[in-house]
């Protein structure tokens, strides 16, 4: 069973979700259904965000601390999946990136 290292980089975060999607036989989703399944973990993070910050909140409806740390780490494993899909670098594109918006004027 795959584990993940402490303290992990960006590509060791990839290359886990690599693993354990091959592991668990999540590597056979094109990147349609990936996109599918980011598409709705974002969905389900914008719902927890707003139950936290109790906007538009149904009384019955308890906010958990756990929900949006969840959330936020659902959004995160379909995002690595899906950079892996491209074989996109994270940190790299991250980095590359970052350079060119830190030479744009911000207003
Ligand atoms: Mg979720």
């Amino acid at each position: 069973m795959t584990e993940l290292k402490e303290n992990p980089t960006l590509i060791d975060l990839q290359n886990y979700i690599k693993k354990i999607c091959k592991e668990r036989a999540w590597d056979k989703n094109n990147y349609l259904e990936i996109f599918l399944l980011f598409s709705e973990e974002i969905g389900e993070l914008a719902k927890a965000m707003r139950n936290r910050e109790k906007l538009y909140t149904e009384e019955a409806k308890k906010y958990k601390k756990y929900e949006l740390e969840e959330e936020f780490a659902d959004v995160l494993s379909y995002l690595l999946d899906l950079a892996n899909y491209f074989e996109i670098d994270l940190e790299k594109a991250f980095r590359k990136k970052d350079k060119i918006n830190s030479k744009r004027t911000w207003k």
